[in-house]
């Protein structure tokens, strides 16, 4: 029949163009990456972190640059955790490592660095930045001050 064909590609047309889009408008709109993704940065909680160093020594590529001091209950705290992205493998042994689960990938796959320097992440400034964070967003909740702060960190 004539224009059988026509028709055919029609069809395929309309249901292309109202079927949802697969397509993300980048930059704009992000991919959630899924849970197993390996990549960005590391992300320390340091509420779990117990200054071990098992993720230091289970990286085969000294990636993790960990310094820890004692308090006076001969407790151990952090006081550096540096992880330099730009020597990173990406085999997630750090993170299988760590028996707290206190590491993660924080899964940003935008880390493309302009300086070679840019690629060492302080992750202990990181995670006291959003500690204060939530805690500032907790007392404004409940309306009072609490000036510890909490986590696993020995301050200065
Ligand atoms: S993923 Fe591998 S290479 Fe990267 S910091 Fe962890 S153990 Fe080291
Ligand atoms: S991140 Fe985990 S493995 Fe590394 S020092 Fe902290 S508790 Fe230990």
């Amino acid at each position: 029949m004539l224009g059988k064909g026509l028709l055919k590609g029609m069809r395929v047309t309309f249901k292309t163009f109202f079927h949802k889009k697969e397509t993300l408008q980048y930059p704009e709109e992000k991919l959630t990456m899924p849970a197993r993704f390996r990549g960005g940065e590391l992300d320390l909680n340091t509420e779990k972190c117990i200054a071990c160093g098992l993720c230091k020594m289970a990286c085969p590529n000294h990636v993790i640059e960990i310094t820890t001091a004692m308090d006076d209950a001969k407790k151990r705290h952090l006081k550096s955790y540096v992880y330099h992205s730009g020597l990173c493998l990406y085999c997630n042994f750090c993170v299988e490592a760590c028996p707290t689960k206190a590491i993660s990938w924080d899964k940003n796959y935008e880390n493309s660095r302009y300086f070679r320097d840019e690629l060492d992440v302080d992750c202990l400034a990181i995670a006291k930045q959003k500690l204060t964070k939530t805690i500032s967003a907790d007392d404004k909740a409940s309306g009072e001050k609490d000036n510890t702060l909490k986590g696993g960190i020995l301050d200065e």
